[in-house]
């Protein structure tokens, strides 16, 4: 049914793809130096009019490579919903619409309406009878509004199916096909899955006009004996985790991979006010600047280098220790050739990588492909920090200590004579300057270290979507936006109970890789509950909230007493707010 196509590893520029002017200006604008992988090899398929399946997961890249194509296809100038993008939560639904619209702002006429329950119906249909050309949508909610007008999407020339696996994990399969029903038989369909079980297969059998397949290469990858290191964090709190991990980390050089131009900018301006010699390479730097960047990172001028892949082709620098993947690689060929660059001349290297709770998947990807775990690290706190910086304080001093020929000996007898001070009150004084800026005291550390900022709606890194199920409908039901998972954030005011419910408390978190849909699942599969007897599900940085009947609550307790989430005990206890 479907032809296979081999990734193909050359890098053609995205001008060279087809697409639409306004939308390579937008491209430029939101500051993509390449195409992924997945784009690459979508984006000319989708051109060309072809009906596609992407086999990619979160962090590939995967919306640029349906949006882009698409919106250079579309009749801006035509009044009428022309695309429809299928996703299985709200929260993706919003993602992908705001994607759209970054990639549609040069496109003054083109309009993004994103449908999900939960919110009212009233000014999304307005939104899609004004004309609105692209609909995102998830299935429930867009069923919906089919029932009270059948017509909305007869003038769909564009299908793209979003994580069409997890769609139907959540249920979503009969509203799928009457979706299908309620659209032309003449357009283009392009589906994207993690997985291509075979329910997709036969949903692709049935749906698809000879797809074309595409995927990201997954030959196994042999990768040199780097120590690899994870840490999971939020989006928001990637330039706070980068600087305490610099702190405990003893590097020599380092270079760290971003996806843009603007974030290289970014963190290297962070780590510069922090007075780390750091450097941004990126596409638009010009070949002197960056001939002399690396020659300072090679002399030790600079220690720091913080570049788009783009940037950094070529880069070969033996005094590398570390290669920090800030912003998760496209795929595991990227990340073995990105940490290739450590370890040279038979050193030692370090690879660290960053990972919010969406890139989850992509690194089980890297660990099957490259057959190696990624151990996960868990973020420096204050008090790690704090002998990080007297051992290397010590470290700077003990030559200094030892050396019997110090010069200022003569120096030593003046000052104390002329403060009138003893040797121990000099010292004292001598070590509040060296250390000025810098706290050595526990408090002082953890006064310095930034407040983890609240994490916005829009954020894109929200695992959120476990638990809802088929509630994107609204209403009801397990709506929790604005509630969950906010990274550090611990307290806030308790949510009103549904009636008959009682919160349940495990200490599992997000920081232990669970989502509400693994809670969900173990507490129905081991519990025997109905769905409808699971209230709203909130998962925080270091546990999780659950709401069950209060009926029966004492033996279902007891059912669960030995059940494991992420390899984990749940040890679920009744939890009393006070
Ligand atoms: P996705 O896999 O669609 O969820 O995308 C993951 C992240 O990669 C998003 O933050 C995108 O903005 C970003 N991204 C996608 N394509 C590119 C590209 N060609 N260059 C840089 N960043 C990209």
């Amino acid at each position: 049914m479907t032809q296979e196509i081999e990734n193909t590893p050359a890098i053609a520029p995205f001008n060279t793809l087809g697409l639409h002017p306004s939308v390579l200006a937008a491209i430029t604008a939101v500051g993509y130096e390449e195409p992924s992988p997945i784009q690459t090899q979508s984006i000319p398929l989708i051109m060309a009019g072809h009906d596609m399946i992407g086999q990619a997961q979160t962090g590939t890249g995967k919306t640029a490579a349906f949006a882009l194509p698409i919106l250079s296809r579309i009749d801006a100038n035509r009044r009428e919903a022309q695309v429809l993008v299928l996703a299985p939560t709200r929260e993706l639904a919003l993602q992908v619409a705001t994607a759209f619209e970054s990639f549609a702002a040069q496109m003054p006429t083109v309009n993004v309406v994103a449908i999900y329950g939960g919110a009212p119906m009233g000014p999304q249909l307005k939104a899609i009878r004004n004309g609105a050309q692209v609909i995102v949508a998830t299935p429930g909610r867009l069923v919906d509004h089919l029932s009270r007008n059948g017509g909305l999407l007869s003038t769909i020339k564009y299908l793209v199916l979003d994580e069409a696996d997890e769609m139907l994990k959540l249920g979503f399969m009969d509203d799928l096909e009457l979706i299908f029903n309620a659209m032309p038989d003449e357009r283009q369909t392009v589906l994207f899955s993690a997985t291509l079980p075979a329910s997709i297969r036969g949903i692709a059998e049935k749906h698809l006009r000879n797809p074309q397949q595409v995927k990201i290469a997954s030959k196994t990858q042999t990768v040199a004996r780097i120590d690899q290191a994870h840490l999971m964090v939020h989006a928001d709190q990637k330039v706070n985790a980068i600087l305490r991990l610099l702190e405990v980390e003893d590097f020599d050089a380092m270079i760290g991979f971003v996806r843009t131009k603007q974030a290289t900018l970014d963190i290297a301006a962070a780590l510069e006010a922090k007075g780390y010699k750091v450097a941004a390479l990126n596409g638009d730097i010009a070949q002197n600047q960056r001939e002399r960047v690396i020659d300072s990172l090679k002399d030790g001028r600079l220690n720091i280098v913080i570049a788009t892949d783009v940037a950094a082709r070529g880069l070969d620098v033996p005094r590398i220790t570390h290669v920090f993947n800030i912003d998760m690689p496209y795929d595991p060929e990227s990340y073995v050739h990105r940490i290739g660059r450590t370890g040279r001349a038979g050193r030692d290297g370090r690879a660290l990588l960053l990972v919010t709770p969406r890139e989850r998947r992509m690194l089980q990807v890297i660990e099957r492909v490259t057959g190696q775990k990624v151990a996960e690290i868990l973020l420096p706190d204050a008090k790690v920090i704090l002998q990080a910086r007297i051992r290397r304080l010590t470290q700077d001093l003990a030559p200094r200590v030892k050396d019997k020929e110090n010069k200022n000996v003569e120096l030593l007898a003046h000052l104390t004579t002329e403060l009138n001070c003893s040797a121990e009150d000099l010292a004292l004084a001598l070590l509040a300057k060296t250390t000025e800026g810098q706290a050595f005291t526990l408090d002082g550390v953890e006064r310095e270290q930034p407040v983890l900022a609240p994490r916005g709606r829009d954020n894109r890194d929200r695992d959120d979507r476990g638990g809802r199920g088929r509630d994107d409908r609204g209403g009801r039901g397990r709506d929790d936006r604005g509630e969950r998972g906010e990274g550090g954030r611990e307290r806030r005011a308790p949510l009103a109970l549904s009636e008959g419910k009682v919160r349940c408390r495990t200490a599992l978190g997000v920081r232990d890789g669970v989502a509400a849909r693994n809670l969900l699942g173990a507490i129905l599969n081991e519990g025997g509950l109905s769905r409808d007897a699971i209230g709203r599900i909130q998962i925080r940085e270091s546990f999780s909230l659950v709401e069950l009947p209060e009926e029966g609550l004492e033996s279902l307790l007891s059912k669960l007493k030995d059940t494991r989430v992420a390899g984990k005990a749940l040890k679920l206890r009744r939890y009393r707010e006070d």
